[in-house]
């Protein structure tokens, strides 16, 4: 698939209000998979399916990405998408909660998980990710700092956006103490964390 195709995904989800991956952060992650060349990536919140299309480039000859999500209309146009792009031999589809698919994953297979869903689910998901990468594998967390509102006092945030501060922040405090990570905060698009697994 050229650019000017996967620049299409991209207008098309964005002039439909789909929540995609920010340019800045895909940079940063696509630079650092042209390093590692993962063999098996976990992907959870696919959408249509853009992310899982611009990292499939970066795997492994062989490599391949599971991309979880669970709404029907982006699965159907992330099936499209992906078969457009010509990338249905690399992207595996599942469809489902990321809840129920996870547990039914074989352990400690996956280089790179990209974390992209309900950010108040990030700390359920959280014990069943680990399970599921590799040793020195990475976790990454997109939209950890809710456009920078995270870093504001809760008193000035709007309401409703106060319960799902909270559970960010009640993740950040997890992923950052957990015995089995190494994290790092990273301040790009709407912040990421980056995590190790020891
Ligand atoms: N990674 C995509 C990209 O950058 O192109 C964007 C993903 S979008 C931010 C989040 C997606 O996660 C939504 O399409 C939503 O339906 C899906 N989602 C949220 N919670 C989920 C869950 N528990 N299981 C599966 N999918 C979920």
């Amino acid at each position: 698939m050229n650019k000017q195709e996967i620049e299409n995904i991209k207008q098309k989800a964005l002039e439909e209000h789909i929540p995609i991956i920010m340019d800045d952060t895909l940079d940063v992650i696509a630079k650092y998979l042209k390093e590692i060349e993962p063999k098996r990536i976990l992907e959870i919140g696919t959408a249509v399916g853009y992310s899982a299309i611009c990292f499939s480039e970066f795997l492994e000859h062989n490599g391949r990405i599971d991309t979880i999500e669970r709404d029907n209309e982006r699965v159907n146009e992330a099936k499209e998408n992906i078969k457009k792009a010509g990338r249905e031999n690399v992207i595996k589809l599942l469809e489902g909660d990321a809840m129920e698919i996870m547990p039914t994953l074989e352990r400690d297979q996956f280089d790179f998980v990209f974390m992209d869903a309900a950010k108040a689910q990030y700390i359920h998901f959280l014990p069943e990710v680990l399970r599921l990468m590799k040793k020195d594998g990475v976790l990454i967390t997109d939209n950890v700092l809710q456009e920078g509102d995270l870093i504001q006092s809760k008193y000035v945030v709007r309401r409703r956006d106060r319960t799902i501060h909270k559970r960010m922040r009640e993740y950040l405090e997890v992923v950052k103490n957990h015995p089995q990570l190494e994290t790092s905060i990273v301040p790009i698009g709407d912040g990421i964390t980056m995590s190790v697994k020891k």
